[in-house]
């Protein structure tokens, strides 16, 4: 929020900001001081009954309370407002006026609070950065984090898609994060601080059969525990391992066995000179062959990529079947359908048995491990996709972001409060007069309300919700 041009002045600026009825304002004056654009602030009485006893009551001196507000301008602002006390002519109880502006205590407004929590729809954002836009310590920031994000236990998805992240974050001595996605509506839904079978089994023990039940599919990378646990928990569920990492298994398998092949070669040798610089035209995805033919130093003739390609093929009968194998699988992995993978996959794995190469036992071992779910993959349940978790590669790419921001300086707690926040719009935040911290992991969270000896009346903590996310 901002000032539109110049024919809003301050007064109008308030009265919306705050939602204040003109005829409450009693006083308002501005001034600048030391850079800070200072609004003094009072209201009318609204000669309120008691709170404890219904009694009439009179308003009896101010106090100041000065809050942070949303720049004016870009000018750091700030509300010095003339609190009126009251005092109960009945039963003598004083108490303090309304508190439109701020939660209980706090000394930054409303609708500061609530576009600093936006901020971290992003995932980009970083404590420290949002403490210097809004003039506050990276300590309130993280306390405001705390409070106001709260991410409940999301209902698990039709289409799951399991995955994990290296991260310092992680507890229980693992290195890994696990991360819930859904497939479908491509958002995150969960994050656990651990991947083994054993913790994954805990956290999944909480969720009722209908959740549990709810699940059809299951996509995930080829981690045993992902399959144990998703056999025990989604009991009807259809396993599939995401095709991107077996391809990616067999293309390492094939630079392994290249990588070999030309530590063999004399280093002055055309073999050695293409495996060692022309390799890409085997492991590239896409490359195009049929380039303008330039001139090559090493071989002294002007030649295009096809020519050096076929070049690389003749170094050995190993290479280039190992080769032929993996543009094979690529092929298969491309064009085989729901109907045509299991009878493919298992001749496509006996020409790998076949061909004898030690560097493609790893390959051999994952098709007898992987084989089934490897096939499931090719099933196209929703949008005419096959089974992956590519489509939610956008997640995975933020997530990315949010755990390299959150690193070192973030708990797990808050990481996972942020990130739901961020990648699942159904997460909202709510602004309450109370105050919680996450930073001592392990003990009980400490909550306090900021110490306040005047009575608060519900009203204060108004609850701002999101509206406005996409
Ligand atoms: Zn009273």
């Amino acid at each position: 929020m901002g000032l539109h041009g110049n024919s809003m002045n301050i007064r109008d600026f308030i009265i919306i900001m705050f939602n204040l009825p003109q005829e409450r304002i009693e006083k308002l004056d501005t001034h600048m001081s030391d850079g800070t654009f200072v609004a003094h602030l009072q209201l009318w009485s609204t000669h309120p009954t008691c709170e404890l006893c219904g009694g009439e009551t009179v308003s009896k001196g101010f106090y100041p309370y000065h809050f942070k507000n949303l720049d004016t301008n870009g000018i750091p602002t700030e509300i010095h407002w003339n609190r009126r006390r009251y005092k109960c002519k009945e039963c003598g109880c004083s108490f303090a006026e309304d508190n439109l502006f701020t939660p209980e205590g706090f000394n930054v407004s409303y609708p500061l609070l609530d576009s600093l929590i936006k901020e971290f729809r992003n995932v980009e954002t970083t404590i420290k950065n949002v403490a210097n836009r809004y003039h506050v310590s990276p300590t309130s920031v993280s306390l405001y984090l705390d409070s106001f994000l709260i991410a409940p236990q999301q209902p698990l998805p039709e289409n799951l898609g399991i995955d994990e992240k290296h991260s310092s974050m992680a507890k229980y001595k693992g290195k890994y994060l696990c991360v819930f996605v859904d497939n479908n509506d491509r958002k995150l839904v969960e994050i656990f601080p651990n991947r083994s079978k054993s913790h994954l089994t805990r956290e999944l023990e909480k969720r009722s059969k209908e959740d549990l039940n709810r699940v059809k599919y299951v996509t995930i990378d080829m981690w045993k525990p992902y399959k144990d646990i998703s056999q025990k928990f989604f009991k009807t569920a259809i396993v599939s391992v995401d095709n991107f990492h077996v391809v990616k298994e067999i293309c390492q398998c094939f630079t392994k066995l290249r990588v070999n092949l030309m530590k063999q070669q004399p280093h002055e040798s055309s073999s050695y000179y293409l495996l060692k610089h022309w390799h890409w035209l085997l492991e590239k995805e896409k490359v195009n062959l049929d380039n303008e033919p330039k001139y090559n130093q090493h071989f002294k003739a002007k030649l295009n990529h096809r020519q050096l390609y076929f070049r690389l093929l003749n170094i050995s009968p190993t290479l280039n079947k190992a080769y032929n194998l993996k543009e094979l699988y690529r092929h298969f992995n491309e064009t085989a359908t729901e109907a045509d993978a299991e009878e493919r996959f298992y001749a496509l794995k006996n020409e790998f048995v076949k061909a004898n190469i030690p560097e493609y036992e790893p390959v051999i071992t994952m098709f007898n491990n992987w084989g089934p779910e490897i096939i499931n993959s090719f099933k196209r349940p929703y949008n005419n996709r096959k089974q992956s978790n590519a489509f939610t590669e956008n997640i995975n790419g933020k997530l990315n972001i949010l755990i390299t921001v959150s690193n070192g300086i973030s708990n797990f707690e808050r990481f996972r409060s942020r990130a739901l926040f961020a990648l699942n719009p159904g997460i909202m935040y709510s602004i309450k007069s109370r105050l919680t911290s996450k930073k001592r992991e392990g003990k009980p969270r400490g909550e306090y309300k900021k110490a306040d000896k005047l009575s608060i009346s519900d009203d204060n903590s108004k609850n701002l919700t999101d509206k406005e996310d996409k």
